[in-house]
């Protein structure tokens, strides 16, 4: 059987993010599993998301990669960074050397959505600011003006507010963050005062938690502003709220904001509801405005609350508008991909064909590639556990590779002729402490290296 000393399971994990580090611990913690687990990730810096996603500001999240550190330096485990899976290791590599895969890529693009003007310079996904502000080297080049004094943020979620927080937040408060400093040096002339986040449902529909938009009310010279008409419930919502504990505290804190009557900061954030942008409006090319029409809720024929427009329409003079409407996943080679729900179809974490419902033995999925991007970075510990259950189940009947590629050492010797400058996780060290040092010299937890060729210098040098 597999996972014996006969036979060691041999297992990648695309990704190396939550999802990734979850799965590994899970199989780390198998009684009587004799295995061995080998990452493969795009950037030579592990922890996805943590890195990438999680804004400056909230350092106590990153806390986590202490887990995944311990994890990574378990001897059973490898990293190899700087891998594009696609391109620079192909999947029928994989499956020569590994008798388990599992994709735990995340969801790497943005939800498109469809009105005019998405594509005006000016109109870009909150995902591309997310990943500029944190360093994200896909993002560096990216060019936000931020000379207007309004900026809109579509979506009630919690990346629409990480965004909308960002853009108002104090540049000094951002400067003992580990925010990238392209970014920071940008947000210091910022002349933006005002973000308007506009959300299509009302106020106990937010997909925002509780922390985050309580957040928004002890932010240092900011002013969390809402309408009180605009927290005036349906009688659908009245009775969805008193079920739902979240979205009441949401409410509340929301009633609390508007009941403010000093607004003394010099710099807004206004949340809207119930208003669905119609049309991004520019001119030359460059954003100027946004329409949006008013809404209400109507019951859909599941029982769920849905936005219908009113024909009133309201326009917001902008120069900048982040539309953060959700992540969207993309397909990788080889790999299933529903193009419906933009997840890798699977039952229980087990890879299936799209349409045939076929099983692809031996691949398993995990975190937001498997169930869609939701959830906060802890849903990834069940979600991973649940996968490893299923390819415990498997193991006592997959075939498994052949025994003669059973040798760790012959994907390190594929790696070396195909991408010599792959990066160990005693690499990524030697960048992590150059980061840490030089964050120590301005009192800050790091400064980021945020260019693929910059870490391979820092890491060769080290
Ligand atoms: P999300 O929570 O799914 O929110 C997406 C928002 O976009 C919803 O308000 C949705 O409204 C709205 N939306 C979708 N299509 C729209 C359209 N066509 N027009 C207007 N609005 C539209 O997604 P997210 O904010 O990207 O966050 C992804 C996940 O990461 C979430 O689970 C989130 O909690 C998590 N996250 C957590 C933190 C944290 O814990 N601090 C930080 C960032 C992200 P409807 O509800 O009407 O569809």
């Amino acid at each position: 059987m597999l996972g014996t000393e006969a036979r060691p399971l041999r297992i990648a994990i695309i990704g190396a993010g939550p999802a990734g580090f979850y799965t590994a611990e899970a199989l780390l913690k198998q009684k009587d599993l004799v295995c061995s687990i080998d990452f493969f990730n795009r950037f030579p810096t592990p922890f996805g998301l943590v890195r990438e996603g999680v804004a400056p500001d909230h350092q106590s999240i990153k806390a986590v990669t202490r887990i995944y550190d311990r994890i990574a330096q378990n001897p059973q485990v490898r990293y190899f960074g700087n891998i594009t899976f696609g391109t620079d290791i192909h999947h029928e590599t994989l499956k020569r050397f590994y008798d388990q895969i599992v994709y735990a890529v995340g969801a790497q693009a943005d939800r498109r959505m469809g009105i005019a003007g998405e594509d005006l310079n000016g109109s870009f996904p909150a995902t591309a600011f997310v990943g500029w502000y944190n360093g994200h080297p896909d993002y560096q080049d990216m060019e936000f003006d931020l000379s207007h004094p309004r900026a809109v943020v579509i979506g009630n979620g919690n990346v629409a507010i990480d965004v909308a927080r960002i853009l108002v937040s104090s540049p000094d408060e951002l400067a003992k963050t580990d925010i990238a400093d392209t970014a920071l040096a940008k947000l210091r002339e910022s002349k933006v005062r005002e973000v308007v986040m506009l959300g299509r449902r009302g106020p106990a529909q937010a997909a925002f938690t509780n922390a985050e938009i309580k957040e928004l009310g002890v932010l240092e010279d900011v002013n969390p502003i809402v309408d009180s008409a605009d927290l005036e419930l349906d009688e659908h919502s009245v009775i969805a709220l008193a079920e739902d504990k979240v979205a009441t505290k949401n409410v509340d804190t929301l009633r609390s904001f508007a009941a403010r009557t000093e607004h003394n900061g010099t710099r807004n954030i206004r949340l809207r509801f119930l208003v669905s942008p119609m049309e991004i409006l520019g001119h030359g090319g460059k954003v100027t405005a946004v329409t949006v029409e008013k809404n209400h809720l109507v019951m859909d024929e599941n029982g769920g609350l849905r936005a219908r427009g009113t024909g009133t329409f309201e326009t917001f003079d902008a120069g900048l508008v982040l539309r953060s409407v959700g992540y969207r996943g993309v397909p990788l080679e080889g790999v299933p991909f529903d193009e419906i729900s933009y997840k890798i179809p699977n039952i229980a974490g087990r890879v299936i064909h799209a349409t045939s419902g076929d099983p692809h033995e031996g691949e398993y999925v995990v975190g937001w590639a498997k169930r869609g991007p939701t959830g906060v970075i802890g849903t990834n510990k069940p979600d991973a556990v649940s996968t490893v259950v299923s390819m415990m189940e498997d193991r006592a009947h997959l075939p498994g590779i052949a025994d003669e590629n059973r040798n760790p050492a012959l994907i390190e010797t594929i790696l070396k002729e195909r991408k010599p400058d792959y990066v160990t996780y005693s690499d990524w060290k030697v960048l992590d402490t150059h980061e840490i040092t030089r964050g120590q010299k301005q009192d800050r937890p790091r400064v980021k290296v945020t260019r693929v060729p910059e870490m391979l210098t820092v890491i060769n040098e080290g």
